[in-house]
Formats: C-alpha cells, structure tokens, sequence
C-alpha cells in the first residue's frame, strides 16, 4: 500500500500500469466515503499529496454540480452556449465503437465498452477527440460515458466534460488541443495498452504502433494490416481538424464578444 501511495504521482498517467485506486466505483455507489480514503490516505503523510488532490478534485465537482445544477446539459462559461458544433452520427459511432483510426483513442474506447473502465488520461484523450478533432457536442460524450462507465458519476463526469471542452470551471483552455499521436507515444511508450485492446495491430513496431496509417506498406504487411480493412484508416486528420477546431472557437469568441 505505502509503495502504490508513494508511486501514484508518477504512475497515475500511464494506463498500460495498476498505478490508480480504482476506487470511483465504490466513491459513487457510497460503499466507501471520500473522508474514510483521504484518513488512510493521510497516514502516508506528504506522500500521499497527489493522491488527496484527486480527491479534491471529485469535492470540487460535486460542489460545481451542486451550485450549477444546469451543467450537465448545459456549459458553464456562457459564450459556449453559441459554439457551432458539428452532428454527425457516423462520426460519434465510429468513436463510441473505437474505430476512428487512432490507436489510443480507439484502445480506451473499446476498453470502456470491454469493461465499464477507462483509464483517466486516456478518458482525457478520447473526450478531446470527440469535441476537437471531431466537434461533436461534448453532451453526447457524456451521456455515452454515463451509460458505459461503471463510475457514471453525473458530477465528476460532467465536470471531467466541460473541462475537456474547454467550456467549464478551470477547464483546460479550448485551444490546448491533444494530438493523439503525441499522446499515445508518451503515456504508452511501449505500446502495451494499445496492443492489449486492438490486437490487430499487435504486430506493428512500436514506431509506427500510434499512427500506422504512417507506417511503410511494407512494414503494414509483415504485421497482417490492411488499413480500411483489418483496422480503420484515420476518420479526419488530426491537424486539419486541429485548425477546424481553432477556428470553431475564434468565431465562438468573436460573437460573444460582439453581444
Ligand atoms: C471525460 C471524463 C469523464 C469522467 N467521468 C467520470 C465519472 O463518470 N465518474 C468518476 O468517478 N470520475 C470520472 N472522471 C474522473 C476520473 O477519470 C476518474 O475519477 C478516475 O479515472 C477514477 O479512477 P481511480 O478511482 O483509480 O482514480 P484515482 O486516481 O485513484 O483518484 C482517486 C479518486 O479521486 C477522484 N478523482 C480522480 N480524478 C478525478 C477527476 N479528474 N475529477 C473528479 N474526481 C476525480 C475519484 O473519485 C477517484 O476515485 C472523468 C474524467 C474525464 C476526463
């Protein structure tokens, strides 16, 4: 225990590893309380200090929710209200069924519908997808998430979704934008999470494992890929859909501006 405490802080962003509690199941359903966790916790003293700011993070939400009961359906920071999202269907089942061509994105989401559980950087990665690269209404992400997790908690859920659409209380600025490629090779370095949830593409190196519609054709072979057949090509391109992104929010900015 003194050990998982004294490594969480840098354990906790890698989801190939144990390096969490997993305790959100059991803090939602109220078979432990949020005061019993933090009274063990604090017995590791300064140790357990990243660990006690998670649990802050889950008070604030709660809190957030409480004060601002229209947050579920609705954004926080006003201007959002007039953001032009972009509704298309195919787009949000081929995220919901992790088939959009990026592994990391596509790893959590089958991991999600494989076992109600998705590690939390990679909860980040795939909720900035949705609303970035795709700009699919941040409500729809949450209500699949709500459906799916075994955590589907409407505070930190709602909370952890207005913060990745930039929409929220000390969200993350719109314009910080995931690029899942970067994302994938830093917190899954060896691809082990990535191989463990999308076999078919287990035999690529690990080079090419986090964006193989850049691998060589020849190297696409040896490993048995035939991308738009064993895998799905990529749905948009991260940096066209970055710049899409970035202006959705320039115009969002603008007219809030003007009003
Ligand atoms: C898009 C998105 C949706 C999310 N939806 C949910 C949800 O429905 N239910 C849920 O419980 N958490 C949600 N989270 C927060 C976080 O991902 C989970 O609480 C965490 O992964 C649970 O794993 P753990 O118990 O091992 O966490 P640990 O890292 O061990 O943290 C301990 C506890 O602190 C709390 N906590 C940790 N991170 C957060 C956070 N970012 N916000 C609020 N509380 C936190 C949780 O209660 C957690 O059990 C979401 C995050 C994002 C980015």
């Amino acid at each position: 225990m003194a050990q998982r405490v004294a490594r969480y802080e840098k354990d906790r962003d890698f989801p190939a590893e144990p390096g969490t509690s997993r305790l959100s199941p059991h803090l939602h359903f109220g078979e432990i309380s949020p005061r019993q966790i933090l009274h063990a916790a604090r017995k590791h003293g300064k140790m357990a200090d990243a660990f006690v700011r998670q649990l802050g993070w889950r008070e604030f939400a709660h809190h957030l929710l409480h004060h601002f009961p229209r947050t579920p359906h609705r954004p926080l920071r006003g201007e959002f209200e007039a953001f032009p999202w972009a509704r298309d269907r195919q787009r949000l089942k081929a995220w919901q069924k992790g088939l959009t061509g990026y592994p990391i994105v596509d790893a959590g989401m089958r991991e999600l519908w494989t076992t109600g559980w998705m590690h939390n950087r990679v909860r980040m990665i795939a909720a900035s997808f949705l609303v970035k690269d795709l700009l699919i209404p941040w409500q729809d992400g949450a209500a699949w998430f709500r459906d799916t997790l075994v955590d589907g908690d409407l505070a930190n859920n709602t909370f952890g979704w207005q913060w990745s659409a930039g929409c929220g209380a000390d969200a993350a600025p719109y314009f910080r934008i995931f690029n899942p490629v970067l994302q994938g090779r830093k917190f899954d370095p060896g691809g082990k999470y990535v191989r463990r949830w999308i076999p078919e593409l287990a035999a690529l190196p690990d080079r090419w494992l986090h964006e193989p519609f850049e691998a060589p054709s020849g190297t696409l072979q040896q490993a048995g890929i035939k991308l738009g057949e064993t895998y799905p090509k990529p749905i948009v391109n991260h940096d066209e859909a970055r710049d899409r992104a970035l202006e959705a929010y320039a115009f969002t900015r603008n007219r809030s501006a003007r009003l």
